[in-house]
């Protein structure tokens, strides 16, 4: 939990506690109504005047803020890949999907339009794929990685919302029912552009690792 330890320091003034369930005035209250990913409880954390002692504390007094920034290890290992992986599914569903569908006498993966999106989505697949590993190989070698972390959350997230877009699109009406995955795949990935550091904050990330050079 982060909390605002000096207010007047703004986000200077943020300090990192480790809560645990049952404490007093700690409770958890389910969210129902999600847009996706509802396979995967999320509860709203509600704290009322917790009492927290100095030994809960994470990091230096202040630091929380910063440390929970710069600490790319956060979405690295889960937002990232994951990323990678959802703007591979509408691919795979998608290509040639659905694999008997015809318009116009012809097989639709014979449309040259469609044919672009799919080469459109492989090549985003793989950039992302190949960013993500850039990040995880900076990070086994113990170098910095927060402006390459950053940018391959911020490209893999995008990437897979627009992979899922073009897989709803690829299957027609169809794509807008629940008879094939890809609708599924729509409204879950949108969580990769808001989780572990939305979109807009992977941005502000990068554009200070490129300011500091
Ligand atoms: C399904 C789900 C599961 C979640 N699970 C967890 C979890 O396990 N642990 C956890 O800690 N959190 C979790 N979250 C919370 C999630 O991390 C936050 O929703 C997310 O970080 C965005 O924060 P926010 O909702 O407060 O948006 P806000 O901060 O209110 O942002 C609203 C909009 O303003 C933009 N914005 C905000 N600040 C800036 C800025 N400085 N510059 C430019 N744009 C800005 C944002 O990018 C966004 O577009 C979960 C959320 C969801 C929906």
């Amino acid at each position: 939990m982060l909390a605002l330890s000096d207010p007047g320091k703004r986000q200077k003034g943020v300090t990192a506690f480790l809560l645990e369930k049952g404490m007093k005035g700690f409770s958890q209250q389910p969210l129902h109504g999600k847009l996706g990913m509802r396979s995967s409880d999320t509860a709203e954390l509600v704290m009322e005047d917790v009492y927290v002692e100095d030994w809960r504390r994470i990091g230096e007094v202040g630091g929380g803020f910063v440390d929970t920034l710069e600490d790319p290890r956060q979405g690295a290992h889960h937002h990232r890949p994951s990323a990678v992986g959802w703007a591979a599914a509408p691919w795979r569903r998608a290509s040639p999907t659905p694999p008997d569908r015809k318009a116009f006498g012809k097989p639709i993966a014979d449309f040259q339009a469609l044919r672009w999106m799919m080469a459109d989505m492989a090549t985003e697949l793989d950039a992302a794929r190949l960013l993500v590993w850039r990040a995880a190989f900076f990070c086994d070698e113990g170098k910095p990685y927060t402006r390459e972390a950053a940018v391959a959350k911020l490209f893999a997230s995008e990437a897979a919302c627009r992979a899922a877009a073009q897989g709803v699109q690829i299957h027609g009406g169809y794509g807008f029912t629940k008879e094939f995955l890809v609708e599924r795949i729509y409204r879950d990935v949108k969580l990769c552009t808001i989780g572990e550091g939305t979109s807009e904050i992977q941005r502000l990330v990068i554009a200070r690792e490129l300011l500091k050079a």
